[in-house]
């Protein structure tokens, strides 16, 4: 991989996808290219067949996919699984087609069985059943990263995969039904501070425990591995730290200054009790996170809402 490769980002408008094209500017690669939905409908396997043909790109990120919170996982579910195979089936068969030196498909740390010890080495992968709340889209991300395993395996591609923790950061999501927990939370503390609400609800027991990792630092970890990993081993991307919604949903309280009260609403589900990944492989490949949660949540804060 030089600064003239040809790379395509799937998904550049995307809270994941954007990081990825930010990241490769800054480091100098001057051959980037990307096409917005309307332009490419990833779903469509006519539509990618001919952009590969075209474009024949030397490198592709595959961080297109249809994404959302506890909600809109649990509520979209044929379309959380129709939408993600068909798009990964079309770009990682397009690249095998014609011969992409390198990808690099972004999984979610969701495809882990709910009860996995902590924290989830990579080997845990199929060895139980899944969160019902997402398991549509765990299902499609599964078969993305066998898809890469068995195209190297069969084709002798150099296909790779990781398995991000909960992301956030710039273009995240922050409609307050469809949207991860962090944002979400952002959203309601900020909104009912400006509007001096008295309380604020927040979804499930807090109990929960969720690890949060900036899409800045998962940029470049996916960078690293891009220029120096090859194998079948999905690997886990995160901070190898957690912390409960319940003192999630404080320190966002302290960081955007609400003086009101936080109350929970049982009735929304809590998910997976915990999912924290060990990030030992990712560790000796020689990368770590370099963004606190703090750090990352007061930045994501500021530029959001503050500007
Ligand atoms: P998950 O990691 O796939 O479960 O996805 P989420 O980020 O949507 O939810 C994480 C946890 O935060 C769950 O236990 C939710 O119930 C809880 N939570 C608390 N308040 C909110 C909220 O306002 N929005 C979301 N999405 N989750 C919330």
């Amino acid at each position: 991989m030089n600064n003239d490769s040809k790379i395509y980002i799937g998904g550049h408008t995307g809270m994941v996808g954007s990081a990825l094209v930010r990241k490769l500017k800054n480091e100098g690669f001057k051959n980037v290219i990307f096409r917005t939905s309307s332009e490419l409908d990833l779903t469509k396997q006519q539509a990618v067949k001919a952009f590969f043909e075209t474009e024949k790109p030397d490198y592709v990120f595959l961080a297109a996919a249809k994404v959302g919170g506890i909600l809109a996982n649990n509520t979209y579910r044929g379309q959380f699984l129709y939408e993600n195979l068909m798009i990964q089936n079309n770009v990682i068969h397009q690249s095998y087609v014609h011969g992409v030196k390198k990808l690099l498909f972004l999984a979610s740390s969701c495809i882990y069985p709910k009860m996995a010890p902590q924290p989830i080495r990579e080997e845990y992968l199929l060895t139980g059943k899944l969160e019902h709340t997402n398991e549509p889209y765990a299902i499609a991300k599964i078969a993305g990263l066998k898809m890469c395993e068995n195209y190297n395996l069969q084709y002798g591609c150099d296909f790779i995969s990781v398995m991000p923790t909960n992301l956030y950061g710039p273009n995240d999501n922050y409609d307050p039904e469809t949207s991860h927990v962090l944002p979400a939370l952002l959203r309601k503390f900020h909104d009912a501070k400006n509007d001096q609400t008295e309380t604020v609800e927040v979804w499930g027991t807090g109990a929960p425990k969720r690890e949060f990792l900036h899409v800045d630092d998962l940029a470049e970890a996916c960078l690293h591995l891009m220029k120096t990993y090859s194998g079948n081993v999905s690997v886990n991307i995160g901070t190898g730290e957690d912390i409960s919604i319940r003192d999630l949903a404080e320190s966002i309280k302290t960081i955007t200054g609400y003086k009101g009260k936080i109350t929970w609403d049982t009735s929304k589900p809590d998910g997976t009790p915990r999912k924290l990944l060990d990030v030992s492989l990712i560790h000796s490949l020689g990368w770590k996170h370099s963004i606190s949660l703090e750090k990352g949540i007061r930045k994501v804060y500021e530029e959001k809402f503050l500007r």
